[in-house]
């Protein structure tokens, strides 16, 4: 299965290609269940999410109207500023130092290319309504007190209306831990674990 991006926008921040390497099937995905990767090494902590479309923009399809687009382009936006997503204590004096937005979809090319000599469109509506896609956005700080992060909080939640849980990994120098953390209590405790 491969991947294609479908809009990258990045404000003001330098924009990356995603490669080979970081995807992964959009299609495993659990809707209702975004993934969530923080690591810490040295004074460094990085953000990375994998939230499926449903969760974002309530669809997964390919936006074609432009409402759809609208709301994709919007969600992007939304990712595009951090702290609409989640928010570091100020005293851990974290700088935002690099950053990608993307809309990762499923690639159908392959699986169409059988189809492409007919007409099919009843055929290709049947794969529309089974199209998986996700957003992915990480994120990457250098902080001036990185010990002082003891809580992460999660405006995510508020933000999008559609979301569901997220699942943490988080991992530092002292081991890893995971979190489930949903929308009545929107942080993670992260004393003594960095
Ligand atoms: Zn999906």
């Amino acid at each position: 299965m491969k991947y294609i991006i479908y809009i990258l926008l990045s404000f003001n921040l330098t924009t990356f290609i995603i490669s080979a390497e970081e995807t992964r099937q959009v299609d495993k995905h659990e809707h209702g269940v975004g993934e969530l990767n923080i690591a810490v090494e040295g004074s460094t902590i990085e953000f990375e999410f994998m939230i499926p479309g449903a969760d974002i923009v309530g669809f997964e399809y390919v936006a074609k109207s432009d409402d759809d687009i609208a709301k994709i382009n919007q969600a992007l936006k939304t990712f595009d500023d951090y702290t609409n997503i989640f928010t570091l204590p100020s005293n851990s004096l974290c700088e935002l130092d690099s950053q990608k937005v993307a809309l990762k979809e499923e690639d159908e090319h392959d699986d169409h290319d059988e189809h492409e000599d007919h007409d099919e469109h009843d055929d290709q509506d049947e794969h529309a309504e089974e199209n998986h896609n996700e957003f992915y956005a990480k994120y990457s700080f250098e902080c001036g007190n990185i010990n002082a992060i003891k809580e992460v909080n999660f405006p995510y939640f508020a933000t999008f209306t559609n979301s569901g849980e997220l699942e943490v990994q988080f991992i530092s120098n002292m081991g890893s831990t995971s979190f489930e953390v949903e929308g009545d209590e929107p942080s993670i405790n992260t004393d003594g674990k960095i």
